[in-house]
């Protein structure tokens, strides 16, 4: 009896570039910049918070929308941060971080045939879930070096099948953020439209130098027609935990928990119950912008001394480098031997654009210890 043969649904896709340069920086015991995840500890309260919800029994399936008190708490601070009143019975679904937020939102929403506009350099998971469904990645480069999105050419690509538009700021990989300036654009592009917006905000409270963090929640009209995603595990220092939550109008969340009730259900009870208390205590989000920048700071100081370009970042865990001074090598071939012969890994910028378009640009993450950043600065320094 002969066994099937598999057609992959996906056959463009191979391993992701944050799991090659984690995995060749743990081979060669390298400083890991590469991979976005802090390396300093998380916050011991957190950590305690999670522990005693554990030994007062709360370890049982929790509600499928997300623990009641955790959504409240959230729909606090969205009020807080933005005026937006959410209503956190209809509006808000926890789930296991923010890429699953994002693919149930979009299997949610797309069908075959329909087209998604999607700028590049893209977050890595973001084509191959539009493709999964069977819809098209319409890719709109942002323009370098400052990467910014240009509505000209997005208003040059909508088509009557377009249905979906994915945002992303502050942005991975570049740092840049969208200004309120893309949001008057974005409303005139959606007006009247059958658009629905996707908008990944994983790094909300990254953000730097006192910019606005535009949040789709600042405008009830486009929330109307959007999911807004978030991640526990970026802002609070434990990428491991994959918590996060999607935000929407009570239409669109409805159909959203239809996909999420038969995929994961509910999320892990007492992380829950424990953010649900450390959110009631704003300090837990507003110093982590003034930390973060610090620590941008500190690696742009360091960097000085080498022969790396920055290019600006204004939030997220990344600073993007050229390093046209230094060699014409590919971004790919160049961030490997930097890690061989160096001992530094970063993510070559390459691996966000479908075709591979290669500006000489690497990605480093500053989120990491002072000690960690010198190691690895004293490292780059002698790359020549
Ligand atoms: N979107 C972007 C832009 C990210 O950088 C990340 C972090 N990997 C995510 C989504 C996913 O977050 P999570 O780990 O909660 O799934
Ligand atoms: N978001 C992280 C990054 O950009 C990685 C998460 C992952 O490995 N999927 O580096």
């Amino acid at each position: 009896m002969s066994s099937p043969s598999i057609s992959s649904k996906l056959p463009r896709v191979g391993t992701t570039i944050f799991t090659v340069m984690s995995s060749l920086a743990a081979e060669l015991g390298a400083v890991n910049l590469g991979q976005g995840f802090p390396d300093f500890p998380m916050n011991e309260k957190l950590i305690g918070l999670v522990d005693k919800a554990m030994r007062n029994g709360f370890n049982q399936y929790a509600h499928m929308h997300g623990l009641q008190s955790l959504r409240e708490v959230l729909a606090g601070k969205i009020e807080f941060l933005y005026g937006t009143s959410v209503d956190p019975a209809t509006q808000i679904t926890i789930t296991p971080g923010g890429t699953y937020a994002i693919y149930t939102a979009l299997t949610t929403i797309l069908r075959p045939g329909d087209e998604v506009i999607v700028f590049e350099p893209a977050y890595d998971s973001y084509i191959p879930n539009i493709e999964i469904n069977g819809a098209i990645p319409v890719r709109i480069p942002l323009s370098f070096p400052d990467y910014h999105i240009d509505w000209k050419e997005v208003r040059r690509r909508i088509t009557p099948r377009t249905r979906m538009i994915l945002l992303n700021s502050p942005h991975n990989p570049t740092g840049s953020v969208l200004r309120e300036e893309d949001i008057t654009q974005l409303r005139n592009v959606v007006k009247d439209s059958q658009i629905f917006i996707q908008s990944d905000e994983v790094y909300e409270h990254l953000i730097y130098d006192g910019v606005p963090h535009q949040s789709i929640l600042r405008y009830p009209d486009l929330l109307e027609r959007s999911f807004v995603s978030f991640s526990f595990g970026k802002v609070y220092h434990c990428t491991g935990w994959k918590l996060g939550y999607s935000i929407s109008s009570p239409a669109l969340m409805t159909e959203f928990r239809k996909v999420h009730q038969f995929n994961c259900f509910s999320c892990h009870t007492p992380s829950q119950v424990a953010l649900g208390e450390f959110l009631t205590d704003r300090s837990t989000y507003l110093e982590l912008a003034p930390f973060l920048q610090g620590r941008r700071d500190y690696f742009q100081d360091l960097m000085r001394a080498t022969r790396f370009t920055p290019l600006p970042s204004y939030g997220s865990y990344f600073q993007l480098y050229r390093y046209d001074r230094i060699s014409d090598e590919s971004d790919k071939d160049f961030a490997i031997r930097i890690t061989k012969e160096y001992g530094v890994a970063a993510i070559p910028v390459s691996a966000f654009y479908t075709e591979g378009k290669d500006d000489k640009v690497v990605r480093f993450c500053f989120a990491k210890k002072e000690e960690t950043l010198q190691r690895a600065v004293e490292r780059l320094i002698k790359i020549k």
